[in-house]
């Protein structure tokens, strides 16, 4: 594996992953960029005790291009990526979180308004414009976790930076504005909600972990849709979505940068089937949302468990669910399949 770093025009962080240690990552950005805009900024929302971030700049974005204008796609005009790769990692050009801190005025009422330090980054998961992660080779999928890895790391370190998420979100159901598949790193310089929620039922947990607790009964139970050396996928007993499988490595660690070189190198086969068992449900493409859930930098660390979730909105060949009144007004979830029948479903896909 060779990591080069280099610059793109407007000084944003350009890294590559290759595979083979001859690459040639020479070639240099020359486009005539706009200057990059000031971070967004943080609103304090008192009554959920959350931060809600405001990014005026990102209704700009480029929007579902064709392949010979994408973006991510290597080596041409009006690409972000001057030269062939096998893994590529670059800073957003429309960060909701940077360290490019612009001028920030008070509001008003009692909501505290602040920069929102942080960085937010693009992983191409390969230079193959129709590929999608289900369709990586095992090798391919061990060098992006190399990159997650190794953003991990990095990102944690900044200063303000409190927990690292590496994610994808894929299909126009979701709301993806580029088709090529990647996905994107979020350094927040807070604790986000849910995790600081899970960390807390955690530590009111009596017995041993929480997390490990979970990852041993539903080990023993009907929901496994599958299962390796090293991980187990299950659907959660309690999912809130159609279609939701949460991939564990069986030891507890707290983030990708702790996995052993076995666990890394087994969590793709896994996974890639698990993907390919969801598009085989309905015979058509599924929307999903793929999240790591990894140890904050430093709030309660030490009860974290690295574990990904991944879920879709599809329920069925053409509903999708929506997060409507109960779910978005009030955050309680009501699903419409049955997660036992769901993990069957997965199981029987293919
Ligand atoms: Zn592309």
């Amino acid at each position: 594996m060779k990591r080069t770093i280099t610059h793109l025009a407007d000084g944003r962080e350009l890294i590559y992953f290759d595979l083979r240690d001859d690459a040639d990552h020479s070639a240099v950005d020359t486009r005539d960029l706009p200057p990059r805009p000031y971070a967004s900024e943080l609103r304090y929302d008192p009554l959920m005790d959350e931060w809600v971030a405001v990014a005026r700049h990102r209704q700009t974005r480029t929007h579902l291009p064709s392949a010979d204008e994408c973006p991510l796609c290597p080596a041409h005009p009006g690409s972000e990526i001057p030269s062939p790769y096998d893994v590529a990692v670059f800073e957003n050009r429309f960060p909701s979180f940077s360290f490019n801190v612009g001028e920030y005025e008070q509001v008003g009422g009692l909501s505290e308004v602040r920069p929102g330090i942080g960085r937010c980054e693009v992983v191409c998961f390969t230079s193959d414009h129709d590929a999608s992660f289900s369709s990586l080779s095992d090798e391919q999928v061990e060098l992006v976790m190399e990159a997650w890895a190794d953003r991990t790391a990095e990102l944690s370190a900044l200063p303000g930076v409190e927990q690292v998420f590496c994610f994808e979100n894929r299909g126009e159901e979701i709301g993806i504005t580029l088709p090529h598949p990647h996905g994107q790193i979020y350094a927040y310089p807070y604790v986000t909600p849910r995790t600081r929620q899970m960390l807390d039922a955690a530590a009111r947990h009596r017995g041993g972990n929480l997390f490990a607790d979970v990852l041993a009964a539903e080990r023993r139970g009907p929901r496994v849709v599958g299962s390796n050396e090293h991980w187990t996928a299950f659907v959660p007993a309690a999912a809130r979505y159609p279609f939701e499988v949460h991939v564990y490595p069986h030891r507890r660690v707290p983030d990708i940068p702790a996995l052993s070189s076995e666990e890394r190198a087994s969590f793709g086969p896994l996974y890639t089937d698990v993907l390919r068992r969801l598009d085989g449900l309905f015979g058509v493409s599924m929307p999903y949302i793929a999240a790591w859930h990894q140890a904050p930098v430093t709030y309660r660390r030490d009860l974290a468990h690295l574990h990904l979730q991944l879920f879709s909105i599809r329920r069925a060949p053409n509903k999708l669910k929506y997060l409507a009144g109960s779910e978005s007004a009030m955050g309680a979830f009501v699903n419409d399949v049955l997660p036992e029948e769901a993990a069957r479903m997965l199981r029987e896909s293919r």
